[in-house]
């Protein structure tokens, strides 16, 4: 075994990478970037050692400098994560040169499966079924477009080099074909440098299975399948295993093509094969298809270790280190059920977007698996990953491990940004889902149920205000210090744009009487704990001018000082700004320039998507406020219009 690695990556996988290395004895160091120099990351390893700039692009994708790291501190071996390095050839020949180890697949098995058109060929040799279409190398238009017909439409278009869900595009008629293919191309041709795109056949209520595979450059097991099917525009959300709806004979079927695809390319270490399977009539064993191979460990590997009891992550080190499988196929069996929820700091009603801010509190359930990058006080930046944990449960059924699920995401605590919690939980509680009809359309079909946000109630904006007058504390009184003159208390606060005055009446040490916008709740302190209206207070917290009351997702309310807002300046309306942060991507906007509403002036990318930023009037460009490639933050000016009559007036 090694005595030391370097860990090429960052966040909750860095963390879960070094855990299982010390309890390995294995010594470990981090790498960080200028924006990771305080991340739990670092914290977790032995060592580290700064590696550059917070963009990616000036740490953790400099190979060359993370090998430098790696024998400037004696490490034998590189762990990448995923993302980053972790399936980039070049790098792998790399560290090999170095006389390092890279725990991981060979650079050759790597390249096999590094580009989907490729890996498909391969894969149909080897006698794996694959999804039907054209994955040849004619990139003419009109040949795609011949293809397409041929297939039969709905088809789908992928970018060859893609990944994340970029570069690909359901088209459902002839019609929309060209544009589809264009946009498709540009987006692969901009996130991959690869403009190159296959065709294949749409699967009607597809279902995502893959199987976790691991193999020591021989022979390989799989560790059976995952469920990864409800996704958000091709982007896992809550993954679980084994598949709801898996039969013995289907398991056996897609785990052989599975081990028959890793031995195809001799692949050694952890890796997935993903399979599109089609859910319209249950399953079959000739109803999956592969789609691609990650050659790497995935995000979602928690749950197979919950129902394996496999370390998933010793395995990686020990076959690394030239050890032998730790277990034959044979051996390895499932106990139980389990999924993983994926908990991203986002902003669910406008649409996704991802956020960024300073986790004024986190705080997971001890009965569930929390694995995380961040900590209480931590900042979600804008140049990563905006994942803030990936929470696991298990249980001896699907519906115990769904239950602790529920619970584990009612008792998560997060302040000090928005995220998808609210979502995570009402999808937890989706009839379909529950009942295990599950499919990658299962999201965007019931999209505005699962979205619906929880509105404050009376109580919440009671105890919110409670606990920023400091009032849920009882000791000040019993000691008669005269805290309580006046007895009536009063604060502003501000919950989802909207403010309002609350008042409080203190009737002593344990009854308080509030008055919100639409009525009174009554506070009785009983039994241990606050009762508002006869029902136990949520937990809350307050972190400066910041209250979270830990009800559903978590209600954020601000408290307002009168004074510092008279003083404050308002807005623009003139003003574009950006609503996230991101890179910008292109500016159409010229100074000078007429524009109507609807133009689109810029456009930003921000984790794994373009977002066009149009004019929200007709009017004069008077100024552009930034230049291509630029990394903004939230609100950041992009361009100004010229002011307007009224604007001005
Ligand atoms: P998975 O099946 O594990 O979700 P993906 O192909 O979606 O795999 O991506 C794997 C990981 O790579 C993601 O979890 C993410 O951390 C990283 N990743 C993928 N695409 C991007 C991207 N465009 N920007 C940043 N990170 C990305
Ligand atoms: P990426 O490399 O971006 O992860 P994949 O090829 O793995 O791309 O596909 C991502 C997702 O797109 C799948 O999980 C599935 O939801 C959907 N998808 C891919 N291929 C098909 C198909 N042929 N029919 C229906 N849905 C598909
Ligand atoms: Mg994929």
């Amino acid at each position: 075994m090694f005595d030391k690695i370097l860990i090429a990556n960052r966040g909750e996988i860095a963390i879960r990478v070094a855990k299982t290395a010390r309890a390995m004895g294995v010594r470990t160091v981090a790498v960080y970037s200028d924006a990771d120099a305080g991340a739990a990351h670092v914290a977790a390893c032995d060592e580290a050692v700064h590696i550059g700039g917070s963009a990616p692009a000036e740490s953790y994708l400099r190979g060359e400098r993370i090998i430098q790291a790696a024998l400037d501190t004696g490490a034998q071996a590189i762990h990448p994560g995923y993302g980053f390095l972790s399936e980039n050839p070049g790098f792998v020949d790399a560290v090999v040169a170095a006389g390092l180890v890279f725990i991981g697949p060979s650079a050759d098995a790597i390249r096999a499966m590094g580009l989907k058109d490729a890996a498909k060929v391969l894969m149909e040799k080897a006698g794996v079924p694959v999804v039907p279409g054209y994955h040849g190398s004619n990139q003419d238009a009109e040949h795609l477009a011949g293809a397409a017909d041929a297939i039969g439409y709905p088809v789908l278009i992928k970018a060859v080099a893609g990944g994340g869900g970029k570069g690909m595009r359901l088209v459902e008629a002839p019609a929309r074909f060209a544009e589809a293919l264009e946009s498709a191309r540009s987006e692969a041709q901009n996130a991959f440098g690869n403009a190159d795109v296959l065709v294949e056949k749409y699967i009607e209520k597809p279902r995502h299975i893959e199987v976790q595979v691991f193999g020591d450059g021989t022979h390989a097991v799989h560790l059976f399948e995952r469920d990864c099917s409800l996704q958000r525009r091709h982007q896992k959300v809550i993954e679980e295993a084994p598949a709801p709806g898996m039969t013995a004979e289907v398991r056996e079927a897609m785990g052989r093509a599975a081990v028959r695809a890793a031995e195809a390319i001799g692949y050694r270490g952890a890796g997935t094969i993903e399979f599109i399977v089609d859910g319209s009539r249950g399953l079959r064993t000739d109803g999956f298809w592969f789609m691609e191979m990650n050659t790497r460990l995935q995000v979602e590997h928690p749950v197979t270790e919950a129902i394996t009891g496999v370390d998933l992550v010793e395995w990686q080190l020990r076959v690394a280190a030239g050890e032998s499988l730790p277990l034959r196929q044979q051996d390895l069996t499932i106990t139980g059920h389990a999924f993983e929820s994926r908990l991203y700091a986002e902003d669910v009603p406008a649409g996704f977007l991802p956020a960024t801010g300073t986790l004024a509190y986190l705080a997971f359930p001890i009965e569930c698996r929390a694995d995380s990058g961040v900590r209480t006080g931590d900042a979600i930046s804008p140049f990563y990953d905006p994942m803030i944990a990936k929470i696991i449960t298990h249980g001896p059924t699907r519906d115990v491990a769904l239950t602790r699920m529920r619970a584990a995401l009612a008792g998560t605590q997060v302040a000090g940004t928005v995220t998808n919690l609210g979502f995570l939980s009402a999808l937890c509680a989706h009839q379909g889902f529950t009942a295990g009809d599950v499919d990658t359309g299962l999201i965007g079909r019931d999209l505005e149920q699962l979205t619906a946000t929880l509105a404050a109630g009376a109580a919440d904006v009671a105890l919110a205000a409670l606990a920023v007058l400091g009032l849920l504390d009882r000791r000040d009184w019993a000691t008669g210090f005269a805290l309580w003159s006046p007895l009536e208390r009063s604060v502003l606060l501000e919950h989802a744009g909207e403010e309002s005055v609350v008042r409080v009446i203190c009737d002593g040490p344990d009854r308080r009487c509030v008055l919100v916008a639409d009525g009174s709740v009554e506070a009785l302190y009983q039994g241990g704990r606050w009762l508002l209206d006869g029902q136990v207070a949520p937990a809350v917290r307050v972190t400066g001018d910041l209250v979270t009351v830990f009800a559903g997702a978590g209600l954020a309310f601000h408290v307002i000082d009168p004074l510092a807002r008279a003083a404050g300046a308002t807005g623009d309306g003139n003003l574009i700004e950006a609503p996230m942060p991101g890179m910008v991507k292109a500016v159409f906007a010229v100074a000078g320039q007429t524009v109507q509403a609807g133009d689109r002036l810029a456009v930003l990318e921000a984790m794994k998507m373009e977002h066009a930023l149009l004019a929200a009037r007709d009017g004069v460009v008077a100024e552009v406020l930034v230049t291509a490639g630029t990394q903004v933050e939230a609100g950041a000016a992009l361009v100004r219009l010229e002011a307007t009559e009224e604007a001005a007036g």
